[in-house]
Formats: structure tokens, sequence, C-alpha cells
């Protein structure tokens, strides 16, 4: 295949991260870390970092788990999501088509009205009270562990080739074959490779963020998707990861629900009723 200069680009690997093709091999474009619907602008690896297929393989089957999931939809509907490039907010209703309320939907207003020779003024207070249930298969549980898994490891991608931190890591060490195989290609195929969630409401702010976490030789990533927490092992077999991850909660403790995602969720911090 001729090279075109086009699809080099001097900062950047010029392999992907994810099945490690290169431009030879490859066609290389452009990777939003989280999806450019939910206003992520800012945060795109460049090209030469993630190759078309891979990017395209993530954007059609596994991030889709993550944008439909409740938690997530709530929190985007909430801070009203809205997509850069056409300005159209992500989600405007908690309830829509694919999430249904269990029953029905409570809606309560009030109004203080204050009326003046030339003038009327409300201050109002709208409340929307409803119940989201979700019961997940097997697949939609390693599908929404694949797209977190998916984030993590390009936001470790974005702060080394775009923001210039650690340095010392290498993404394409063989410690991080794991999380491929899982991520790109849902493999091992017998298992659902753990995550930690945890809600905070309170610390809900309009931006997303990453915050590397190390143990020992160790790494994992947090994060925060809106107020909808996740801690990924980027290194940890997949029979430890959820080990691993568990002394992140032991180090945060918590004080709203969190939970594992894995084969089953599994509430970390509360009594089952
Ligand atoms: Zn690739």
């Amino acid at each position: 295949m001729h090279l075109r200069e086009e699809d080099i680009n001097m900062s950047a690997p010029n392999r992907c991260i994810w099945c490690r093709g290169e431009p030879s091999n490859t066609t290389f474009n452009v990777s939003h870390v989280l999806p450019e619907c939910v206003g992520n602008e800012n945060v795109v690896l460049p090209k030469g970092i993630v190759c078309m297929q891979c990017n395209s393989h993530f954007g059609r089957r596994v991030e889709p788990a993550l944008l439909r999931d409740p938690l997530f939809h709530v929190m985007a509907v909430f801070q009203r999501l809205t997509d850069p490039e056409d300005m159209n907010e992500f989600r405007d209703s908690v309830f829509d088509a694919e999430h249904q309320p269990v029953e029905g939907v409570e809606r309560n207003l009030s109004c203080d009205i204050k009326v003046s020779p030339m003038n009327m003024s409300l201050n109002i207070q709208y409340a929307i009270k409803g119940q989201l249930s979700k019961s997940y298969s097997r697949r939609e549980l390693k599908l929404l562990s694949r797209a977190v898994h998916k984030i993590a490891f390009e936001a470790l991608a974005w702060t080394i080739f775009v923001k210039g931190l650690y340095e010392d890591i290498d993404v394409f060490d063989d410690r991080f074959d794991t999380i491929r195989k899982w991520s790109r290609e849902g493999q091992p195929q017998n298992s659902v490779r753990p995550v930690i969630r945890h809600q905070a409401f309170h610390e809900v702010k309009p931006k997303w963020a990453c915050y590397l976490w190390r143990f020992g030789d160790s790494l994992a990533i947090e994060l925060n998707l809106f107020g909808d927490w996740y801690a990924v092992s980027l290194t940890s077999p997949s029979d430890k990861a959820g080990d691993d991850l568990k002394r992140w909660v032991g180090s945060k403790r918590p004080e709203d629900p969190v939970w594992s995602v894995g084969e089953k969720l599994l509430s970390l911090n509360q009594t089952e009723s």
C-alpha cells in the first residue's frame, strides 16, 4: 500500500494502540476518547493513534452500551450535554422510548407569581419523578465493561500523546494486551472483566475527567463521566482485576452507592435488601 504523507503524524506513534496496525497496512483517523455526541470537543486522539477499523468498531458496537445505560443517560440529560458539532442536545428527556418508567411519571409544578402593574414574574419549581429499572443480560454487562475499558485506555493514550505526561508508560507494552483483547475483541469470552462503578451526584460537574492511579507496578484509571464514576484496572489479569479494584473502594470509602460490574452487579458498600 502506498503511504500518503497525510497518514503520518509525527507526534503520534503511527501505530494503532488497539490492533497495533501501522500506516503501511492501516488507515488512521482521529478518535474521540469519549463520543462527540456527549459534548466531547477536546479530548480527541489525533491521527496515528487509533486506526479507522478499531475506531468504527468501538463507535458502532461497543460504546452504545454505555450511552444507553440508564445512569449515564440520566446524568447526561440533567447536564444537557450537547454535541458541539450540531449543537443538538445528546438527549432531552429522562423518560424516553429507550428509558421507559416502570410505572407512571409524576410531575409537580409550583409557581410563585408576582404581579406589578405592567409585569408578571413566575418563580417556578418543576420536578419529575419516576423509576427506571434495567435488567442486564451477560452480553450487555460485557459491552458496558468493554466500553468503559476503551475510554480508560484511550484516556491514558491521550494523557501521554496529547498532554505529554507519563512518558515512562509505553502503551504498546505487553501488560496492556489484556485490556486490548478485552475491549477490542471481547476476549476471553467466558468472563466479564470487572469495573467498579460509583454514583456521586454531589460531585457532578458539567465535564468529565480521568485520573491515573498506580498501585505497585499496576495501573488503574478513575473516570468521572459526569458523576457516573468508574475505576478500571488497565494492567490486572482478568481474574485479579476485581480484587485489585476493591482497593480503590477501600481508599475512597464513598458514602454513595458503589458496586462492581462484572459477571453480576455486586454492591460493595450496601447490605443487600
Ligand atoms: Zn486498530
